[in-house]
């Protein structure tokens, strides 16, 4: 039980950072319980999503981040792009 209660609250603690730097509370919080203390300092580490140069996509003209391979609206294969949009 003791056990249980220290990896919620590492789980949690990885999905509060995780959320704080704009990506997925629900995978910080399975990283965190995973890896115990590990997974906050990788949380930690991890970038700001919100700090990352954007794309428009050619297919559908929905504005994406960067690091997107491809377009999750119309399923366009991305390339890279000539010009990238300031983050957000
Ligand atoms: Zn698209």
């Amino acid at each position: 039980m003791e056990l249980f209660l220290i990896l919620f609250t590492s789980g949690l603690s990885a999905a509060i950072v995780g959320r704080w730097k704009g990506s997925s509370a629900l995978l910080w919080f399975l990283i965190g319980f995973c890896l115990p203390l590990i997974g906050i300092v990788v949380a930690f580490l991890y970038r700001f999503e919100r700090d990352e140069s954007r794309r428009e996509c050619e297919g559908c003209g929905r504005i994406l981040p960067l690091t997107n391979q491809v377009c999750f609206s119309c399923g366009e294969d991305l390339s890279f792009p000539e010009q990238t949009l300031a983050p957000r």
